[in-house]
């Protein structure tokens, strides 16, 4: 497939790389790495996201190229979409995209079932930025600080800096590479980690009182509602790693985050520690992603889905209620 993959990038000269909506670093970083490549090999490259980047990732290079409006899809050969277990998950432009003659997926979520005929999918990559790490080498692709700079952001945040269960050493050595490459982790990590806007700490403080606690304090939950997102002045986006917090409390095995959408919906984050696999509760209720970081949309009201989301943990994580947990 590597092949494959290589052997199309050569011969066509037009390419559009997308992610999914609501991009993360692996999302972004990917994209950019995928931009610059490209670019490296004289190739015409639009990246395009249906959603705004948030503000902590724009300085990555590259980012400003980033479009909103999807270009007429007549222009392109190729579609790359990087970071998507379905095609869907591009937006609301995804049979749009999909019309491209030449689909390449390279995504690491389990729940791919292999929409794109030219694909590269391990589920057991830390991140598509890993993943493009591997294509790199293969294609004996030399490393600039650019690329390096935007794989080192995806494999950054995709591993939670470093310390999910998805940190193999393969992870590792691609980032030590990558370092090598040009990628500075401090600098990297001060942007994205270090550079939040002061609504985002009036959010969590508005958040925080209202921490949930239950199944024996072994899920724990927060919520973001429309409304505390108006009056701490925040962008859904600011809300962005609330999920870790109820995550670190000890005895606490899954952490959910309610994100309120503007339709009337809630954007539902999972994330669980160790053997847990919350992969299989997202799925249930219509989303996906991987044994420890989760996700899905469920439309309703607020205490009628999280009985939904705890009936689904009961239903599909046993393992929770063993008394050894
Ligand atoms: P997050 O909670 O950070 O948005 O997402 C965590 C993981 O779950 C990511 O790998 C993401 O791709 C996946 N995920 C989040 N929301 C959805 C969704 O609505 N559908 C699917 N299929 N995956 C999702
Ligand atoms: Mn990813």
């Amino acid at each position: 497939m590597l092949r494959k993959i290589h052997e199309l990038m050569q011969k066509h000269s037009s390419f559009l790389v997308v992610a999914h909506e609501r991009p993360d670093g692996d999302a972004i970083g990917s994209t950019l790495a995928f931009y610059h490549i490209l670019r490296g090999f004289g190739k015409n490259a639009v990246v395009y996201s249906q959603d705004r980047i948030p503000e902590n990732y724009l300085f990555l290079p590259g980012s400003e190229r980033i479009v909103q409006e999807l270009p007429s899809v007549e222009n392109f050969e190729v579609a790359i979409i990087l970071d998507c277990g379905e095609m869907e998950r591009v937006g609301t432009h995804a049979a749009e995209i999909a019309s491209i003659p030449n689909l390449i997926n390279i995504d690491h979520h389990m729940s791919n079932g292999g929409f794109c005929e030219v694909c590269l999918i391990d589920p057991n990559a830390s991140s598509t930025g890993e993943l493009l790490f591997r294509l790199l080498r293969y294609s004996k692709i030399s490393l600039t600080s650019e690329i390096a700079t935007c794989l080192y952001a995806a494999i950054l945040t995709d591993t939670g800096g470093f310390r999910y269960g998805n940190t193999h050493s393969s992870s590792l050595m691609a980032a030590a590479k990558l370092v090598d490459g040009g990628a500075d982790p401090q600098w990297i990590s001060e942007n994205i980690y270090e550079s939040d806007p002061a609504g985002r700490i009036h959010l969590l403080s508005m958040v925080l009182p209202n921490l949930i606690l239950e199944e024996d304090g072994k899920v724990g939950s927060l919520i973001v509602t429309q409304k505390a997102l108006a009056e701490a002045r925040a962008l859904p986006e600011h809300s962005e790693g609330f999920v870790d917090l109820p995550r670190s409390i000890k005895g606490v095995q899954i952490s959910i985050l309610y994100a309120e959408t503007p339709d009337s919906r809630f954007k539902i984050s999972l994330r669980s520690k160790g053997r847990i696999n919350i992969e299989k509760v997202a799925r249930f209720l219509g989303g996906g992603g991987h044994t420890n970081a989760a996700g899905c949309r469920v439309a309703g009201e607020l205490e009628d889905i999280r009985r939904q989301v705890i009936g689904a943990i009961r239903a599909y994580v046993p393992e929770l209620y063993k008394k050894e947990q």
